[in-house]
């Protein structure tokens, strides 16, 4: 046997990925994931497959840490090599107790000490004749859509929260780097760009709003140059996480323009200013309602979702009759609702005037009923008219998408009939003839 057919490679490392938490964790764990793939690392669909485990947890509210120690106990016994990452990393001492022959742990997006770990573990085998990245990196969302992370860590302190101490203060990305791989994900094929961060109105007000240049012209790392120069990529552009800052008035214009989806996802988590106060929210202040009037007269088909929090400690019968109003008054598409749940280390736990359980499941409830006949009745007046809608899915009886309102995994689908030659990505017309409690019904028309 000739020299040359003697080397053997070396058989590749497999690496598992665990993926727990938001938007914001499955982008940083497609970060590691292309970094290591471009790296010549495979990857393992199951544990027994891998050769370690990566576990990207989450810390957010105590159900989540609790799911993230059991994720982590589950790679221990089922693979035995596991490095821990994310939100819940930035509490080793928490881990090793429940875990300690963990090999690992990093906090989020420490994305270079993921890759070193792994380095450490097993050595990458560097093939540089194999370009094994996809222009637009790797994506565990389906090719037509992505999320783009614009800033990591916040500057507010609610007080139900921990992420700032989770992820640290506000650290935006140059508004060229944000561009430069934007353009690489429509080049790849994405069709929709989800923004995301933890507080994308904030967008830039660490770094000065620092200039940047995009296609030969200084743009500002602020969310309406960023929002402008999004609106040329010819993608369908969705902003997450918005706080109504003043500013965010200015954002309104965009969407008539249909530079960027009619689109906002606030998170208001409630309506009574004494419990906002109590909330330390940004951006509270008394004249919502007006704005969102405001926003709706410029932008009829304007969708705006939100999330809540119920039983809150000090929240009283009033406050929540207070919020119930408000909500009749500011008849929003899509609505989330939590019970408040105390997060260790948050500054809410010493709160005077906490909620029983059984008021919290109640107020929940009656949360939940009015706003899915509000959501309801804001679908039925989509019905009868014509709408653009993105394929996401081609089920075994029917096409799933989304018109421009909704935002996949969280809102609403277009359930449409069968029909050749149509694929995931595609943007059809739909006649819509119909709607429930969450989805709409129709029939392509182009
Ligand atoms: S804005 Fe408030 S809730 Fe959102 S991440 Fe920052 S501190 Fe947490």
């Amino acid at each position: 046997m000739g020299k040359a057919k003697q080397i053997r490679k070396k058989a590749t490392a497999k690496i598992g990925l665990v993926s727990l938490g938001c938007a914001k964790a499955l982008y940083d764990s497609e970060r590691i994931v292309s970094h290591l793939r471009a790296e010549g690392y495979d990857f393992s669909p199951d544990y027994r497959g891998a050769d370690l485990v990566i576990v990207n947890t989450c810390g957010f509210l105590e159900s989540a840490r609790t799911e993230s120690l059991d994720a982590i106990g589950e790679a221990l016994e089922e693979n035995g090599k596991v490095i821990v990452t994310g939100c819940l990393g930035a509490e080793p001492d928490v881990i090793k107790a429940r875990h300690p022959k963990v090999l690992d742990i990093t906090g989020p997006a420490h994305y270079e000490a993921v890759i070193n770990a792994v380095h450490r573990a097993h050595p990458p085998e560097h093939d540089p004749h194999f370009d094994l990245l996809p222009p637009g990196g790797l994506k565990f969302t389906p090719r037509h859509y992505a999320y783009l992370k614009i800033s990591e860590g916040c500057n507010n302190s609610c007080r139900f929260c921990i992420i700032p101490d989770l992820r640290g203060k506000l650290v935006s990305r140059n508004i060229s780097d944000v561009m430069g791989e934007a353009e690489k994900l429509v080049s790849a094929g994405v069709k929709e760009l989800l923004i995301v961060s933890q507080d994308t109105s904030a967008y830039g007000s660490d770094i000065q709003y620092q200039q940047g240049d995009w296609r030969g012209q200084p743009r500002r790392s602020h969310i309406l140059d960023l929002a402008q120069a999004l609106g040329e990529l010819g993608a369908w552009i969705r902003l997450h996480y918005v706080y109504p800052y003043p500013h965010v008035d200015n954002l309104v214009p965009l969407m008539a323009e249909g530079k960027i989806l009619p689109y906002l996802d606030i998170p208001f988590q409630h309506a009574s200013p004494k419990i906002l106060k109590a909330m330390k929210r940004p951006a509270n202040e008394a004249k919502v309602l007006d704005r969102i009037r405001a926003w709706r007269s410029q932008v009829p088909a304007l969708s705006l979702r939100s999330t809540f929090i119920v039983g809150y400690p000090g929240e009283t019968e009033k406050d929540f009759a207070y919020l119930l109003e408000w909500l009749e008054e500011a008849d929003l598409d899509r609505v989330g609702c939590f019970k408040y749940e105390a997060v260790t280390g948050a500054a809410a736990n010493e709160l005077p005037g906490a909620v029983t359980e059984e008021i919290k499941q109640e107020r929940w409830e009656r949360f939940m009923q009015v706003q899915q006949r509000i959501s309801a009745a804001r679908l039925k007046k989509r019905v009868g008219k014509n709408t653009e809608v993105i394929i996401d899915q081609i089920g075994k009886n029917a096409i799933l998408g989304r018109t421009k309102g909704d935002a996949p995994e969280i809102d609403g689908l277009v359930h449409l009939p069968l029909q050749k030659n149509i694929r995931p990505g595609d943007i059809v017309k739909a006649h819509i003839h119909a709607s429930d409690a969450y989805d709409l019904h129709g029939r392509i028309i182009i």
